[in-house]
């Protein structure tokens, strides 16, 4: 029996949704997945524009559920998130990333992987052991791996964010500042923190090739890149305009539908 609206009571349906019942049970269950061996790691190319070369690829979580299919992390990474679930599933994605790294160092093809880490991980002191202990485990040199994070997840504690990203940088792990221009990254903080890469974000590349304001956005966010020696990268390309709008930009690295979706490492393109 659940409290209803305008302050009657009704029985509570079983088959009707209830959010919270509903969440709860995702986070079971993906607790369980997570030790069950149930996560996919995806790839998506990322493409050096200068030579077209694949240089590297970002490494995109998944889950298989058992009953629903495989899931997209729009499904469960936010719940994972505010349950703090999303350590474990970040140290699953660590490992399974420099493990893949490392399987293709020894087929004689050098990609450096770049991985999401998410706000809590950020905030966990033992983030950069967790990454210490994965790339000495697989023996994959620290610059092969790039560790994007989102200027929100930066902003949220910007005094630990830099003590972290300081120590990752020291075992010299690239760090990217993911979904560049949709938050508020003062420029100050982007000084201060050891960053080496800017990931501008899919919004302002969709309109790259026909909206102005747009372009303007994308050429400021690439020339600020550039100007303080820093890695550009435009996720989210989709056609040879916006392309060949972030060629004539000056953008290093492109990543998008036009050059490869996320597929399981065995589908990789050569
Ligand atoms: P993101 O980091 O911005 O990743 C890019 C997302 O855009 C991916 O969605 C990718 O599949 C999609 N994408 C790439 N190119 C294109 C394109 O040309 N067109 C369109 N429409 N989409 C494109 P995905 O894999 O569903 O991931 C969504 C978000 O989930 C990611 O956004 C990231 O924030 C988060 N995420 C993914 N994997 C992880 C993970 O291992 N850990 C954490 N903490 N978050 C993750
Ligand atoms: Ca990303
Ligand atoms: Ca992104
Ligand atoms: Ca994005």
């Amino acid at each position: 029996v659940k409290r209803g609206g305008r302050g009657g009571w009704r029985i509570h349906d079983p088959g009707a949704s209830d959010p919270a019942a509903d969440r709860l049970r995702l986070l079971e269950q993906l607790r369980h997945g997570i030790a069950d061996g149930q996560l996919r790691l995806h790839h998506q190319p990322r493409v050096d524009l200068a030579s077209g070369r694949t240089t590297g690829v970002e490494a995109l979580v998944r889950w298989q559920h058992p009953e629903r299919g495989l899931l997209p992390p729009a499904e469960f990474i936010e719940v994972a998130e505010e349950s703090g679930l999303v350590r474990e599933l970040g140290a699953w994605v660590l490992e399974a990333a420099v493990a893949q790294a490392a399987a293709w160092n020894a087929s004689g093809r050098s990609l450096e992987v770049s991985v999401n880490v998410s706000a809590r991980q950020l905030a966990d002191p033992d983030l950069s052991s967790t990454v210490a202990t994965a790339l000495a485990r697989h023996g994959v040199p620290a610059s092969q791996l790039v560790l994007e994070i989102t200027e929100t997840a930066l902003m949220l504690d910007p005094v630990a964010a830099a003590t972290t990203l300081r120590r990752l940088a020291d075992l010299g792990t690239r760090i990217a500042v993911d979904d560049f221009g949709t938050g508020y990254a003062s420029l100050t903080y982007l000084r201060r923190f050891p960053v080496h890469e800017l990931k501008v974000d899919k919004s302002f590349v969709d309109g790259v090739a026909r909206d102005s304001g747009d372009r303007a956005i994308v050429a400021t966010c690439l020339q600020l890149a550039h100007a303080l020696g820093l890695t550009s990268v435009a996720e989210g390309v989709e056609t040879r305009e916006q392309r060949d709008a972030l060629a004539e930009l000056g953008c290093h690295v492109v990543q998008g539908y036009l050059f490869g979706r996320p597929v399981p490492a065995e589908l990789l393109a050569p």
